[in-house]
């Protein structure tokens, strides 16, 4: 016998930048899926500290699209070309 349950699944209907708030997700992948759940193809800045960190037990997740990615991006970049290293 089975046991059932009439719960409803998430359903991850769109995606946005953390930071200007436009969706990550291209148009044409709206489009043609019914939902996100395994929509992957997007930048993602996560970082979470542990005990015996300075930022103990913090944790940062932020969704990014493409163009504040890579001024991410851009800013390492920067960041390690002023600590003499370069990409
Ligand atoms: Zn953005």
């Amino acid at each position: 016998m089975k046991k059932t349950a009439n719960q409803s699944a998430e359903v991850i209907t769109d995606i946005l930048c953390d930071v200007c708030g436009a969706s990550v997700v291209p148009n044409f992948q709206k489009e043609h899926c019914d939902n996100l759940n395994d929509f992957s193809e997007y930048g993602i800045l996560r970082a979470s500290y542990g005990y015996g960190s300075n930022q103990d037990g913090d944790s940062f997740h932020f969704d990014l699209c493409e163009r504040c990615f890579k001024e991410l991006v851009n800013k390492v970049k920067s960041m390690q070309a002023s600590n003499g290293r370069s990409a």
